[in-house]
């Protein structure tokens, strides 16, 4: 399927407006082909998008609770009613594999969306009243929402929809290499018929507008999805006029097989979580850990999984791994690649070699043999480069499961229901897997450590955009 026409311009006070100047392409990252272009907002465009959000608050949060609850719902099937052109478009400039952006990239907002409303059904924002307080929830404000390319409607959404249905206003600057996407988030958003100024969208990169944003004296909130250096200096922008900022950053998650696991299966569903996305998925089983005994097994099973993950174009439904997003994206993973093999890993399958002509293609690669201290072990390299480390007992694997910088996700692996569950309590990572578990779309999602403070979906999600008050009487 070809990706649909989009529109490419900003949404600012309920109009698209096109800049007059620098413009960005999109690139579609399977075939190198520009297939777009959309304005290089400036620090005035966000300026006027935090304006029109900041006119719109009070009305906005003075809307009954139904009325948003009716427009968040109207969202929500404009996203069901563009599945279709959505799942394509993420396919045409992410290089996502098309079945995957149907079953999961899209599929997954919709359910966020959902969830979302059912708490609030279920009272998620009403007051609670003990002793001589009422405490109730109010929205923060102005939230600026700073998104990433990998799953670029899934991050839009699980901010967008949770604050706006709290009563808050929202600019959103969309990642820059996934900004289609975007596009028609704000067409189903416009087609909804929000009152002008409660939903904006600047396009532009991230030092111009996301920096303008987040320094923005009217912005109350940044909610952030991005690398961790990006989210540092949000961080710091932010803090000069004492904003809520929630970060969302990247992981180095470890899959911990314990010696009474299944180890094959364990083996293949971490291979397979890891080349999620071709490898880009922030909480991507990326370190696979086992008993020093089985490593050599645990090797052999991984390379024959990974040799079904052969290089393809995303927009066949066969296709199970596509492109890197970029060329940029694409050299620091093969730099990666050769930086493992320089400090000693054994490669398993795959390598640093590009294998196509056309394309931004990263060979599907496993290392064996990997030390807890080596580069690939440590440092989040965004693309399908599996790492596994062998242990000797329970107690190292959990010291080298949380000896990294980062805690955002793991999985474990086990027969034993309870001893597996004692490890995922020793596990410094915001969400824990056991023996490959469902993800589900209302169970908080966020990281420890340098993967962030904030935690998106659900109820938790929901309360993360909302400020407390206390009344006593
Ligand atoms: P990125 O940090 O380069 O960009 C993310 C967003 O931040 C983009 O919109 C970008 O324009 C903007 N940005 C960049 N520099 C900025 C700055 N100085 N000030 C303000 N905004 C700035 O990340 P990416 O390459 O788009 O996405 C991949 C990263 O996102 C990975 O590290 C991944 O782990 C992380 N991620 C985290 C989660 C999560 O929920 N924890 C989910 C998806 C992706």
């Amino acid at each position: 399927m070809a990706a649909p026409t989009v529109t490419t311009a900003h949404y600012v006070n309920g109009s698209f407006t096109d800049g007059d100047g620098d413009r960005i392409d999109v690139v579609n990252p399977a075939t190198e082909e520009v297939i777009a272009s959309v304005p290089a907002g400036t620090p005035a465009d966000a300026d006027a998008a935090v304006r029109a959000a900041a006119s719109a608050f009070e009305s906005w949060a003075a809307t009954p609770l139904a009325e948003r609850v009716a427009a968040v719902t109207r969202i929500n099937d404009g996203l069901q009613a563009r599945a279709d052109e959505l799942a394509a478009t993420i396919t045409a400039e992410v290089g996502t594999p098309i079945t995957f952006s149907s079953k999961v990239q899209v599929v997954n907002p919709v359910g966020i969306t959902a969830g979302v409303l059912e708490e609030v059904a279920a009272g998620a924002l009403d007051p609670v009243t003990f002793g001589n307080s009422t405490v109730v929830r109010e929205p923060i404000g102005v939230v600026a929402a700073i998104t990433p390319w990998n799953f670029p409607l899934q991050q839009m959404v699980a901010k967008v929809t949770p604050a706006l249905v709290a009563g808050n206003t929202v600019v959103l600057k969309p990642s820059e290499v996934a900004p289609l996407t975007a596009g028609l988030l704000a067409t189903i958003i416009d087609e909804a018929g929000l009152p002008a100024g409660v939903f904006n969208m600047v396009h532009g990169t991230g030092p111009v507008i996301g920096e303008a944003l987040a320094a923005h004296p009217l912005v109350d909130m940044v909610s952030f999805t991005g690398s961790t250096r990006a989210g540092r200096r949000v961080a710091a922008v932010g803090a000069e006029t004492i904003k809520k900022i929630a970060l969302e950053l990247g992981g180095k998650s470890a899959s911990v097989v314990l010696d009474d696991a299944d180890l094959a299966r364990a083996v293949k569903i971490t291979v397979a979580n890891c080349f999620m996305n071709n490898g880009q998925a922030c909480s991507a089983l990326t370190r696979l850990l086992v008993p020093a005994d089985r490593h050599d097994e645990a090797v052999q099973v991984a390379a024959a999984a990974a040799a079904k993950y052969v290089p393809g174009d995303p927009a066949l439904e066969t296709t199970r791994i596509g492109p890197a997003v970029s060329a940029a994206q694409r050299d620091r993973v093969t730099d990666f690649i050769r930086k493992g093999v320089e400090e000693g890993a054994v490669l398993a399958a795959g390598g640093p070699d590009n294998p196509t002509d056309r394309g931004y293609f990263v060979q599907p690669t496993v290392f064996g043999g990997v030390r807890p201290d080596m580069t690939i072990a440590q440092e989040e390299i965004f693309g399908p480069v599996l790492a596994i480390l062998p242990y000797k007992d329970e107690a190292e694997a959990i010291q080298i499961a949380n000896g990294t910088q980062y805690g955002l996700a793991a999985g474990v692996f086990g027969a034993d229901a309870d001893r597996a569950r004692a490890v995922a309590g020793k596990l410094r990572a915001g969400q824990v897997d056991i023996n490959g578990a469902m993800f589900n779309t209302k169970a908080p999602f966020g990281g420890f450590k340098q993967s962030g403070n904030g935690r998106e979906f659900g109820r938790f999600g929901l309360e993360e955009f909302t400020e407390l008050k206390s009344i006593q009487a």
